[in-house]
């Protein structure tokens, strides 16, 4: 569903990516993991049609996210790191307004705003003014214009920024089940338990490079039962800085 071919992005000399191969296949949540600067929003706004790679494409459902950016658009929702919503909209509007945008059947889309509202627990702030919002109702509200469309493709920056538990607990489960059975979630984190109970794969970028894919099973086993925190800190740790973590675990 998401396809990234042989992606590099520079700025200027310096490479934020470089050759990134990536897959991610029908009915399947991955997460992006990676330390400070390792390329993950970068490779989030590749896919998302916000930034033009150097080299390389991103295929969305087949179709070229840079030559195509419209049809390809129509098939992904996007939860980004810091959203910007239209403060002078209430919520219903601004949700209304998405579903304009996406062509929905106007009765189908105050369906699914209704439903939407009530998964997110915002059915009481439906009607305020969004620059009324606190941080997390903001992003409960992001969540949801995300979803209205029921995209093929659910693309998410950082989910649980701001997020109270019960909000939390609803977006896990959510990237979880989302891409059940034919749909697809991506989503980038610094929370490895996130990671391990809402995805099927992790893929871990450091410098610019995917460093590691598979499933959390599948890492665990190739590193001595290490855990997936344990093999991220072997994997991204700056060897330079640590002499006695370069002869542990020495660069590959
Ligand atoms: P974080 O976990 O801190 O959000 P990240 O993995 O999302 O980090 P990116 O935001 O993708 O990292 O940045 C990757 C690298 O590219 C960083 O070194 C960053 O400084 C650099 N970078 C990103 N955008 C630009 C830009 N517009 N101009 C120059 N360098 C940039």
């Amino acid at each position: 569903m998401i396809q990234i071919q042989a992606l590099e992005k520079r700025y200027g000399r310096f490479v934020a990516l470089e050759g990134l191969e990536l897959g991610v296949h029908p009915g399947e949540t991955l997460a992006l993991l990676g330390p400070n600067g390792a390329g993950k929003t970068t490779t989030i706004r590749a896919i998302t049609g916000q930034l033009r790679p150097s080299r390389g494409r991103v295929l969305l459902d087949g179709l070229d996210v840079w030559r195509h950016p419209v049809a390809a658009k129509r098939r992904f929702g996007y939860v980004p790191d810091r959203p910007y919503l239209y403060g002078k909209l209430s919520a219903v509007e601004l949700l209304r307004f998405v579903g304009r945008l996406y062509r929905m059947d106007p009765r189908a889309a105050e369906a699914r705003i209704e439903e939407l509202l009530a998964e997110f627990r915002l059915e009481r702030f439906a009607s305020a003014l969004i620059e009324t919002y606190s941080h997390g109702m903001r992003q409960k509200l992001t969540f949801a214009a995300a979803l209205l469309p029921r995209p093929k493709v659910l693309i998410v920056d950082e989910p649980m920024v701001g997020l109270d538990p019960v909000a939390a607990r609803t977006v896990r489960n959510l990237l979880r089940t989302y891409s059940k059975p034919d749909r697809a979630v991506l989503f980038s984190t610094h929370q490895l338990e996130l990671a391990e109970a809402a995805a099927d794969r992790v893929a871990l970028l450091h410098e610019g490079r995917l460093r590691l894919l598979g499933t959390p099973d599948e890492v665990r086993r190739q590193h001595d039962d290490a855990s997936l925190e344990e093999v991220f800190i072997r994997l991204t740790e700056d060897v330079t800085d640590d002499a006695s973590a370069a002869s542990a675990h020495p660069a590959p």
